[in-house]
């Protein structure tokens, strides 16, 4: 069963993001750019997480593997900030908007077992990564963000026509999955 993207954006919303809409495939351009502002490890978790540059894999195996699929849907999930230094709402944001994006990505699975999801920030299911020793403990239920695939994830809203930046004081996460 293919779902319409009106019902994949209705599930979406069902798992508690703010907002949804159809990706542009034509935005899934995989910028070196972008990984080289991944190696240079402001987030220190380069090389330290299974879901992350280089262990998600070269940006060729990542066009390859995104290759097989024709469609998507971006998802977003906003919070309001008391000022521009509310971390505390950031955070909050940032923790809601995974774990809808792990409810909806085990929902999407039930019919779409080989859907691929793309996150926002590093996985951080677990408190330390397994990386490099043992393998992913959620090899299924664990996601590397769009930047770790080398997306510029800014144009990629603008190209699929959904804003990226809901204006002052808010914050924006967003993430997106792709099916055949
Ligand atoms: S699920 Fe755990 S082991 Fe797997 S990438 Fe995430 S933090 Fe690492």
């Amino acid at each position: 069963m293919k779902y319409p993207t009106e019902k994949l954006k209705e599930l979406a919303l069902e798992a508690g993001f703010t907002a949804a809409g159809e990706l542009s495939m034509d935005a899934l351009v995989f910028l070196p750019e972008v990984r080289q502002m991944c190696s240079a490890d402001k987030c220190g978790a380069y090389g330290k997480n299974w879901r992350c540059p280089p262990a998600c894999g070269s940006l060729e195996e990542i066009t390859a593997r995104v290759a097989q699929y024709s469609y998507g849907m971006l998802v977003q999930t906003t919070g309001k900030m008391e000022d521009e230094f509310d971390g505390e709402t950031i955070a909050a944001t940032g923790k809601a908007h995974a774990e809808s994006f792990r409810r909806l990505m085990r929902e999407v699975k039930k019919s779409y077992p080989d859907a691929l999801g793309m996150g926002a920030g590093t996985c951080d299911r677990c408190k330390t990564c397994t990386y490099p020793d043992q393998p992913c403990r959620y090899p299924d239920d664990s996601y590397s963000s769009m930047e770790a695939y080398g997306l510029w994830v800014s144009r990629v809203c603008e190209l699929s026509q959904l804003p990226y930046n809901y204006g002052p004081c808010t914050i924006t996460f967003t993430s997106c999955f792709l099916l055949k």
